[in-house]
């Protein structure tokens, strides 16, 4: 241990903040539910993502880099994803789709959360690579079911295979719920092949064009609790530390998970501390696509830096509601900016302050950890250097400001301009120092629009000013060519060869030489451009 801090965390379940007693603290492990992995992460996803990547530093921090284990799932069979595949492919075999499906939107959820200086988690287990025996003798889905089925607490019904909550005298604990609640609203009808109405899917069929896996049950696929009890085992034991996710995922989906668990192992518990996030809204509102205040975390990078929108997320008690504003977006750039400011002279800082140290471990008390940031800050614009010092290293232990190109960022970025493109490659170029400077131009290009990103990404970098100023003398020259880009690309989809060969030749005369390709992965059309030589 390296560290002296006393770490209290509220459990869900006994409903009280307790000291954190790890069952080994040479192997501490944390499991949290992860994304269903179908289309963009909205911002109300990155909430469990940022407050438990804080738990984990702090962890580190206390226990040691090396003795705790992070396990967050991807959830890569569900009826979403079948759904969202038939629709974007339909000329494709479903399982192809699914995995198009799945492989881009992991790509996507991984630098989302990436920008928002996320640390990546230990293992990111698939469910998908659990649901049968493994050669390794890691837990799977279809053992846990039959070692349910043999301990008298599951059943084949219907064509699939329930979980018989009566079998379970607590279940219910975790969200407080019991079994006659649930007795009086349900459903009769549409269940009637349940022994109770709780009782909840564990396998079940699949049609020939679903996707599928040959079981002891005939050829199905799990219920959505199943896929956590495993790969929660396999990578933790049936007994560990800490299970976490957000406040919806209480009731039906960890009860669920811990009724498996519990009566598949034989255990008492299945985590010993459960915790759970708040809800974030969107100005006042339940975020939703029908109100038009959803937002991906994607469209959000387009325009705060990710730095911003983590410390919007940290400035609310993990488990308080946030609400999630433009107003307090701005508010939180101004104190980013302002905070840059003063780490910028004290880059080796390496001892965060105590003060914010103990609010942390306080069952994650960020509001209070900020205070004194910002007092810390006070202090060191009044030129007390160990206050800067503090600020530095505690701001950096939130994974704030790891690198000098962060903290020049702050210089260059403001919240209220959209730069012109050929200002931006000035900026770009300036800043670019000894930094890589396709990394220099992802992380600042939310001062520009997406099409001006592209110009960035795809011609700028790898090129100097002085050569693009003598190619586009004014930014209508660049709006020029992103507009003939764009055409390209349609020429391309729809297979007008000779409409997109015309408009090459026209880049061409610009002095810009096309390259066309196709992403090894995903197979979509890419394209990049040069300077002509
Ligand atoms: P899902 O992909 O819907 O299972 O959600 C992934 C994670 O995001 C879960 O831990 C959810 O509890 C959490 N989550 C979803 N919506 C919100 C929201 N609006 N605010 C906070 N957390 C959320
Ligand atoms: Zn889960």
């Amino acid at each position: 241990m390296s560290s002296d801090l006393e770490l209290k965390l509220y459990d869900t379940l006994s409903r009280d903040k307790r000291t954190f007693v790890p069952i080994d603290p040479a192997r501490v492990r944390m499991y949290v539910c992860g994304p269903t992995v179908y289309d963009y992460a909205h911002i109300g996803n990155a909430r469990p993502v940022i407050v438990f990547d804080v738990l984990f530093r702090l962890l580190r921090h206390i226990y040691g880099a090396d003795h705790v284990t992070y396990v967050r799932n991807i959830t890569d069979v569900d009826d979403k994803i079948n759904a969202r595949a038939a629709r974007d492919f339909p000329g494709l075999p479903l399982n192809d789709a699914i995995r198009k499906v799945t492989e881009k939107t992991e790509q996507q959820f991984h630098a989302d959360v990436d920008a928002l200086v996320c640390l990546r988690p230990t293992v990111e287990p698939r469910a998908t690579d659990f649901v049968l025996p493994r050669a390794d003798g890691k837990v799977d889905m279809v053992t846990l079911i039959k070692q349910l089925i043999a301990r008298g607490h599951a059943y084949e019904a219907g064509g699939e295979v329930l979980f018989d909550t009566t079998s379970m005298p607590d279940y219910g604990a975790l969200s407080g719920r019991n079994l006659e609640d649930q007795l009086a609203g349900a459903r009769i009808a549409v269940d009637a092949h349940k022994k109770h109405p709780s009782d909840f899917v564990l396998w079940k069929q699949s049609t020939p064009d679903e996707p599928g896996w040959d079981s002891p049950w005939g050829r199905g696929r799990p219920g959505w609790h199943i896929e956590c009890s495993a790969m929660s085992a396999a990578y933790l034991g049936e007994v560990f530390d800490i299970h976490g996710g957000g406040l919806d995922l209480i009731f039906p989906h960890h009860e669920n998970e811990i009724a498996q668990s519990r009566c598949a192992h034989g255990t008492k518990v299945m985590a010993n501390y459960w915790m759970h996030n708040g809800f974030l809204q969107v100005e006042g509102e339940k975020m939703s696509k029908s109100l038009g205040n959803f937002f991906t975390i994607h469209e959000l990078l387009a325009d705060w830096p990710g730095e911003v929108l983590r410390l919007n997320m940290l400035r609310s008690h993990y488990r308080q509601p946030i609400d999630w504003t433009v107003r307090g977006l701005k508010e939180s750039s101004k104190n980013w900016i302002s905070f840059g400011n003063i780490v910028r002279e004290h880059m080796n800082a390496t001892a965060p302050d105590q003060e914010f140290l103990n609010a942390l471990a306080d069952d994650l008390n960020t509001p209070v950890a900020f205070a004194r940031l910002f007092e810390l800050r006070d202090l060191a614009l009044r030129g007390d250097q160990s206050s800067g010092q503090a600020l530095t290293a505690s701001l950096r232990f939130l994974g704030f400001f790891k690198n000098a190109f962060s903290v020049k960022m702050t210089t260059s970025y403001s919240p209220d301009i959209k730069m012109s493109p050929l200002d931006f490659v000035s900026n770009v170029q300036n800043l670019s120092g000894d930094f890589e400077i396709r990394d220099v131009a992802e992380q600042l290009s939310q001062n520009l629009s997406q099409a001006a990103r592209d110009f960035v990404l795809k011609f700028a970098v790898g090129t100097t000013v002085k050569k693009i100023k003598s190619i586009f003398p004014d930014d209508a020259s660049v709006e020029r060519l992103i507009e003939l880009d764009r055409l390209r690309l349609s020429a391309r989809k729809a297979k007008d060869f000779k409409g997109s060969d015309r408009l090459r030749d026209e880049l061409a005369n610009m002095g810009i030489a096309v390259k066309d390709g196709k992403d090894a992965k995903t197979g979509e059309l890419t394209t990049s451009w040069e300077v002509a030589r």
